[in-house]
């Protein structure tokens, strides 16, 4: 990659490379989500998601290996048929023009940082918060 045009726009893949996408512009917020579905949806303490424009989003390649679970909640969760990687969140009853991935599957640096914690209720107990980013219960207030 050369330097000078490798931040944008960013870039993402799942694990196994089948499923690419490019950014333009990520969304300053950006929260660490403790809740159990992001929990187990990514086999992890939490979830990082970043926000994007839909205008801004584009596949790159291989979108139509992206796999739905429909969660009795209404909300949709999408995954690499292949390899598994999470990518990305859709809520219930979605109409924004927003899309919801996960940072995790980002290749390119970003200056824009994760800035809370929120549904901390539902936290792994194994896992400790040790940073000082503002922690919210259950979604951050807005
Ligand atoms: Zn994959
Ligand atoms: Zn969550």
């Amino acid at each position: 990659m050369d330097n000078e045009n490798s931040q944008l726009p960013y870039t993402g893949q799942c694990l196994c490379g089948l499923i690419q996408y490019a950014v333009d512009k990520i969304e300053s917020q950006m929260g660490h989500c403790h809740c159990s579905m992001c929990r187990k949806f990514h086999g992890a303490a939490f979830s990082t998601f970043a926000e994007a424009q839909v205008a801004n989003f584009h596949w790159l390649k291989g979108k139509k290996h992206l796999k739905t679970y429909l969660a009795p909640n209404g909300t949709q969760r999408k995954f690499c048929e292949q390899c598994g990687s999470s990518l990305i969140f859709v809520p219930a009853n979605d109409t924004r023009e927003i899309i919801e991935f996960s940072l995790g599957t980002l290749d390119s640096d970003t200056p824009i940082k994760p800035d809370a914690h929120v549904f901390t209720d539902y936290r792994a107990h194994w896992y400790e918060i040790t940073d000082p980013l503002p922690q919210f219960k259950e979604n951050r207030k807005t």
